[in-house]
């Protein structure tokens, strides 16, 4: 059985391709990170190994052996492959040492074992210029038993002529109703988590599972949105000195930013009486206070605010700066002693 999820109509494509042995050499799956990617290759990877006609059975001693990245016909690299653990910081790309040594030199060799041999390379956008050109000459004459797979959630980064030699599959979000489903298979979890975490996860079932297993996610997720619900009807100057606390990598800000942007999402969700779509779920009672201070005009300003930072970050404007602007745009109301629940006053 396919263990991806959300994904019928490639696997539906992938196994009808198995089936009239019309299997191209090379395909890229593109889609967001944690969407299930490498899920899809390994379980492509398996059917085409498997024992079991042509169906990943994931039972058998191949698939086993495959999920577990101990079968001798599966290769799968990244940036990390064959680095000291201690260094995995300062892996930033795929060099042309590794894919010269792990899939150029080996794919010339006929599968140790199973029917092909199996190259999976996570986040190819990361090889650098030589190690694409190098890939490039595998694609161009590639060998009979051998597929590649190249994953990536930054397809613009790869050269076009590495693409053009692959099938393309894009991968979609997997629909809320299906991530519920998989985790609700997880013991002891209660329904409201697995409800907030299928709307957290943007439909990448990996990432929920992920947040799932490690809780510190949530607890960062849970500080962040504190913080921010305060700072609404916090004063000038306590809002300037909040930027002293704010990341300083451009990665977590813009983690941050999109955190603030669901949060806004959800104020005009709830401006529109749209309840059942709102993301942070367990945070309904800050949400509709801020709904009950703001007007539908002020929170749409402010999401172009923060919109237009998530731009800019990618020019690599000036951190610091582009904080204070915000802090600046943020609408700024008066603390009151009772944030309660006004459902008739939350539209206007
Ligand atoms: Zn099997």
């Amino acid at each position: 059985m396919w263990q991806t999820a959300g994904q019928d109509r490639i696997i539906e494509f992938l196994r009808d391709s198995i089936s009239r042995r019309s299997l191209a050499h090379a395909y890229l799956l593109v889609g967001p990170p944690h969407v299930g990617k490498m899920t899809l290759a390994l379980d492509l990877a398996s059917a085409l190994n498997c024992g079991e006609g042509g169906i990943p059975c994931g039972a058998c001693r191949v698939c086993q052996r495959i999920q577990q990245g101990k079968y001798p016909d599966v290769i799968v690299i990244d940036k990390y492959v064959g680095r000291d653990p201690k260094d995995r910081r300062k892996a930033t790309e795929i060099g042309i040492d590794t894919i010269r040594e792990l899939l150029q030199r080996s794919s010339n060799l006929p599968p140790y074992e199973g029917n092909y041999k199996v190259y999976i390379i996570d986040d190819a956008d990361l090889m650098s210029a030589e190690a694409s050109n190098c890939l490039l000459k595998t694609l161009e004459e590639p060998p009979r038993h051998v597929i590649i797979l190249l994953l990536t959630s930054q397809e613009t980064a790869l050269l076009p002529t590495v693409i053009s030699r692959c099938q393309r599959f894009e991968l979609k979000p997997v629909a809320f109703a299906e991530i519920e489903n998989r985790l609700s298979k997880f013991d002891g979890l209660n329904p409201d988590k697995i409800k907030l975490l299928s709307r957290l996860s943007g439909g990448c079932l990996g990432w929920a599972i992920s947040a799932l297993q490690d809780d510190s996610y949530l607890q960062s997720r849970d500080q962040r949105l504190s913080e921010f619900f305060g700072l609404l009807t916090r004063s000038w100057s306590d809002r300037l000195l909040y930027i002293q606390q704010i990341p300083s990598d451009r990665h977590s800000v813009e983690e941050l930013i999109k955190l603030w942007l669901s949060w806004c999402r959800d104020v005009m969700l709830l401006k529109y009486n749209c309840e059942e779509d709102v993301t942070n779920l367990d945070k309904l009672n800050e949400i509709r206070s801020w709904a009950n201070m703001l007007t539908i005009l002020e929170i749409k300003d402010f999401i172009n605010s923060l919109n237009k930072m998530l731009v800019n970050l990618s020019y690599n404007a000036n951190l610091h700066l582009l904080f204070e602007v915000i802090m600046l745009d943020m609408p700024k109301k008066e603390k009151k002693a009772d944030y309660s629940i006004n459902a008739a006053g939350v539209n206007n």
